[in-house]
């Protein structure tokens, strides 16, 4: 049962091995190009709210640009952005074209929260609540339409600091998602420390329940946890009809992943979420 587990687990340390070996010294500055020509991607996911089969929010993943001569893997983009320093202009970037977009879809009528990764590392900078605020100023957009999701490692540094960052952001109208709930170093007291509004159940987990009766569990554990405490909980890389059963059962709010839709252009969505809406 664990064997499924451990072989995704090399295939994806293979992965990473490969990536660094092919990876050109000069992949900083590749990046550093790409930000300054502001030609970086974002491709849209929906989340599907179980109990209303609506779909009221879609998270934006950052793509490098398809037509670039190099390939570059999202992980990996956002790995060594971190490491260089670039991280902040990525970052930038994203919230400027999701916002652009978001404008966009508004005066189309299709109306959904946009939930966007945001590094750990950002949470350590103190600055970071202005530049999203005057980001949404330029684009004139409440807070309220973006969810930010962090993931369990931004905790670990300075509690302090990430308490009253989080609740600044809060403040200014975000909505807050713990990504990859259960894989980092998991702490029940930032629960009803942080402001948080969703738990999002990482997909190693989900993924797991097929052939593991620890990862239902786990699962199932998580789900009664975020509820307990008034969250939301919304699980990842469902691929399977027969997960997406079994996680309706649990109670589970929302489902993200492959079965529902693969991660889709801007100009895609309308057209998707109007046929999804028709169909159910
Ligand atoms: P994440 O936020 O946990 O996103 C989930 C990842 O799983 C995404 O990979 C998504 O494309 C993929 N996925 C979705 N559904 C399925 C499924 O059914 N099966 C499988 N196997 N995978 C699925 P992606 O787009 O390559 O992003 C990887 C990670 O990079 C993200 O993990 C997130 O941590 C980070 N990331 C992506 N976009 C951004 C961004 O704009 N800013 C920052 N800071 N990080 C980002
Ligand atoms: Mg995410
Ligand atoms: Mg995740
Ligand atoms: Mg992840």
């Amino acid at each position: 049962k664990k064997n499924a587990q451990l072989n995704n687990l090399r295939f994806e340390m293979a992965q990473i091995q490969r990536d660094q070996r092919s990876r050109p010294d000069d992949l900083p500055q590749a990046i550093k190009a790409v930000l300054d020509d502001n030609a970086l991607e974002m491709r849209y996911q929906p989340k599907v709210d179980l109990r209303s089969q609506r779909i009221k929010s879609v998270e934006a993943l950052v793509r490098w640009p398809v037509d670039h001569a190099q390939v570059l893997a999202t992980n990996l983009l956002i790995d060594v952005a971190e490491q260089y320093g670039l991280i902040e202009q990525l970052t930038m970037q994203v919230f400027n074209k999701v916002l652009q977009e978001v404008a966009s879809w508004e005066k189309k009528g299709l109306h959904v929260v946009v939930w966007i990764n945001l590094s750990a590392r950002l949470l350590a900078l103190p600055q970071l609540p202005k530049m999203l605020e005057r980001c949404l100023n330029v684009w004139n957009m409440p807070a309220s339409a973006i969810g930010l999701e962090v993931t369990e490692s931004a905790f670990i540094h300075d509690i302090e600091h990430t308490t009253a960052l989080l609740f600044e952001l809060k403040r200014l109208g975000f909505r807050l998602s713990i990504d990859d709930f259960g894989t980092g170093y998991s702490s029940l007291a930032y629960l009803r420390r942080f402001p948080i509004d969703e738990l999002k159940i990482d997909k190693l987990f989900v993924q797991g329940m097929s052939n593991s009766q620890q990862d239902k569990q786990i699962v199932q554990s998580i789900i009664d946890l975020a509820h307990n405490f008034s969250l939301s909980v919304v699980a990842e890389g469902v691929e399977h009809e027969e997960t997406l059963n079994t996680l309706r059962q649990m109670g589970c709010d929302d489902i993200q992943g492959y079965y529902f839709a693969h991660p889709m252009r801007g100009e895609q969505l309308l057209g998707w979420c109007e046929e999804f809406h028709h169909r159910t």
